[in-house]
């Protein structure tokens, strides 16, 4: 009977409702994009950071698919040149019937010689914009990623504390950057 009960919940997991697919392509980082944009080859790989980030919190409520090409996937990360918003910018479209976006990420900042603030700053970014992305408003609580600037807060304080938990660049996949209240909200969301 255990065996029968394993295979039956493997099977109903199989029926259950399907987690939200959401497809995505980020932009490379080439040479030229880097001298139009200021973007550097990693980049690409702190937009997937954030995606996946997104896709552990969610409760299983999504899955991430990387899609083959720009045009059909939902959501599309680019590198920005700044004639824009101060850090980033999401525009909300439909794609293939579904909701998707195009996402604009500034990776031209410029914090001084600290490389990891710089790679925290373009993280924060996409998690943030790729949260509008997913259908996040703004909020005013500073603990949020989705929290908005403006509403005053101390730009500086707000990259430092997650830049404080950075020892290599690698950590940026092992802390989310995501607060309670974003998860709860996110889970909503995407439901
Ligand atoms: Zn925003």
């Amino acid at each position: 009977m255990l065996g029968r009960c394993a295979v039956c919940l493997i099977a109903c997991a199989a029926l259950s409702p399907a987690a939200q697919l959401y497809t995505w392509w980020i932009e490379a980082c080439p040479p030229e994009t880097a001298r139009a944009t200021g973007c550097k080859a990693g980049d690409p790989e702190l937009g997937r950071w954030a995606l996946e980030a997104w896709e552990r919190e969610s409760g299983g409520e999504i899955t991430l698919k990387q899609s083959p090409n720009e045009e059909h996937a939902r959501i599309r990360l680019h590198w920005a040149n700044g004639e824009s918003s101060l850090y980033g910018e999401t525009e909300p479209m439909m794609v293939d019937g579904k909701r998707g976006a195009n996402v604009y990420v500034l990776p031209s900042v410029a914090p001084g010689g600290d490389l990891l603030l710089r790679e925290t700053i373009v993280y924060l970014t996409c998690l943030h914009e790729t949260g509008h992305a997913f259908g996040l408003q703004h909020t005013r609580n500073f603990a949020d990623i989705m929290y908005s600037f403006q509403y005053g807060g101390d730009i500086a304080a707000y990259f430092g504390r997650y830049r404080a938990l950075l020892h290599t660049r690698a950590d940026i996949a092992k802390h989310s950057g995501i607060s309670d209240a974003d998860r709860v909200a996110f889970r909503q969301a995407v439901k």
